[in-house]
């Protein structure tokens, strides 16, 4: 039997219609809009992209933007200034410094600097350390887009066996303790992992972030399991997941496509953690949609 997909475009689409009503409702109740602040330093076409990507979907839900350019040759300094008063202005609610940054530029050093509050990626070692210990805090955003992936489906999380595939900090990890927060069994696997087959075969929830096309074939997919393909990875056909899709989704029961499943929820997630970091800054109680 063939799995069902899950329509990751689709879900955030309505994760990005429900954040502008919610944005809306906010500024009605008299509040400032929630604002986004992203620095990119360099004229890297790619990073550009990104960065474009995010000012314009935050602008459609009615997040006001603050889109700071540097040149390539900007300072440590200057960066740091800049990073300084996105911290201090009251308008921003969210600040992204876009990485990589230029080599005289300790780019992971000035984002380790993002007050929690202000840190809608949800990367800094403190939202890391929070999350760790189950204490509130933003969470990273394509994490938060696995879960609500799962959740939109119903997939039983609780006593549940979940593997997850690669320990980045970006990715494998915070999803694990998304997951153990969910009260899943998790196994997370890495590229040490002894019979790394026989451990996905376990998992009612497989979830896969390593980087690698294909990688995770058909046959370690325990039958009705659900497959999350986190993997991105450009290949001379196109774009491809880690999971080998085809032979997988005959054998799960809900799967993701690469593209169209996680992909797409990450900015939908910027979004709402932006909103939920200005609601949290006016210490107003948090909309129990966002629990
Ligand atoms: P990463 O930092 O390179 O981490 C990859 C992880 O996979 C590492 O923990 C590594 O183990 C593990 N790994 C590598 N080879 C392995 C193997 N043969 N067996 C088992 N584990 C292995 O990558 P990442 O940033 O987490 O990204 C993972 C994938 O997700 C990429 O394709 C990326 O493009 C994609 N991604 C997608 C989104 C999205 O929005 N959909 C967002 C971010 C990333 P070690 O720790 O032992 O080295």
């Amino acid at each position: 039997m063939a799995a069902r997909r899950i329509d990751g475009k689709a879900i955030a689409q309505d994760v990005r219609a429900q954040v502008k009503r919610d944005v809306a409702a906010w500024v009605e109740h008299g509040h400032e809009p929630p604002g986004l602040a992203t620095v990119l330093v360099g004229d890297d076409p790619a990073s550009a992209i990104y960065v474009g990507g995010k000012q314009k979907a935050s602008a459609e839900v009615g997040i006001l933007g603050f889109d700071h350019r540097l040149p390539e040759d900007a300072s440590h300094e200057e960066v740091d200034a800049i990073l300084r008063d996105l911290a201090g202005d009251p308008r921003v609610s969210g600040i992204l410094l876009q990485l990589p940054t230029p080599p005289q530029v300790d780019g992971a050093g000035l984002a380790a600097k993002i007050p929690p509050g202000k840190d809608v990626d949800g990367l800094t070692p403190i939202s890391a350390g929070l999350l760790t210990q189950g204490r509130p805090g933003l969470r990273p955003c394509t994490p938060l887009g696995v879960m609500e992936l799962l959740r939109r489906h119903d997939v039983p999380l609780e006593g549940a066996e979940a593997v997850v595939v690669g320990r980045s900090d970006l990715v494998g990890r915070p999803i694990s303790s998304l997951l153990l927060a969910a009260n899943a069994t998790v196994t997370v696997c890495h590229s040490r992992t002894r019979d790394l087959a026989e451990v996905c075969r376990r998992a009612d929830v497989l979830v896969a972030a390593v980087g690698r096309p294909r990688m995770i074939r058909g046959d370690w997919v325990k039958p009705g399991a659900t497959v999350i393909d986190v993997g991105m990875n450009r290949t001379d056909e196109g774009l491809s997941g880690d999971v080998d899709f085809e032979p997988a989704a005959e054998r799960a029961g809900l799967i993701t496509p690469v593209p169209g499943g996680v992909g797409p929820m990450t900015i939908a997630m910027l979004l709402r953690n932006t909103l939920l970091a200005a609601q949290a800054a006016a210490e107003e109680p948090v909309g129990a949609a966002w629990r």
